[in-house]
């Protein structure tokens, strides 16, 4: 059978196998987390297509490639750009809470499970809490950023891009001009 891209299986590829349409967009995820939590100044030097800071004397966008020729810098990341961006940070936020929480509620189970019906030493109210805390512990890790984690990105991401396409077919799309 040839081996054409049909009857291969896919790949998983980039971050929990969601390759996003728009590489600077992962890039810049973090910057605008920063500028979302306004720990940086408001206003910059921008790149006019993908809103990254630019350096004063950057006449190309490191994360695009775009020239300032050819679009001119902005000094400020519009609204709806850094709406997409949080929209992810949330997304992701709240899977990782999420599935931390069911993390916690298993040790619950097991250190309740234990108390009860606990076999000789695994009865010890010792044994419980070791296994209510350091085990809740490591299964939060577990199931909030390590399990539920990778959902929460590629759900959190395919909601920043779409937004961003969104934005782009606004900002640059035909489009009747507004009025
Ligand atoms: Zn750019």
């Amino acid at each position: 059978m040839p081996d054409t891209p049909l009857t291969k299986a896919p790949e998983v590829e980039g971050i929990a196998g969601y390759v996003t349409p728009y590489p600077y967009l992962d890039k810049l995820q973090e910057k605008m987390e920063e500028r979302l939590a306004r720990k940086v100044p408001l206003a910059g030097r921008f790149c006019g297509f993908c809103y990254a800071r630019l350096r004063e004397t950057d006449a190309i966008c490191p994360l695009c490639n775009t020239a300032t020729a050819e679009r001119p810098t902005v000094d400020e990341i519009p609204q709806d750009v850094l709406r997409a961006y949080k929209a992810k940070q949330r997304t992701e936020a709240t899977w990782v809470y999420m599935g931390a929480f069911v993390g916690l509620i298993i040790a619950s189970i097991a250190f309740v499970w234990l108390e009860l019906w606990g076999p000789g030493i695994l009865g010890h109210p010792a044994t419980g809490f070791a296994v209510l805390i350091g085990g809740g512990y490591l299964l939060a890790q577990l199931t909030g950023p390590l399990i539920s984690g990778q959902f929460g990105y590629r759900k959190g991401a395919r909601k920043r891009d779409r937004m961003w396409t969104e934005f782009l077919a606004k900002r640059d799309g035909g489009g009747p001009p507004a009025a």
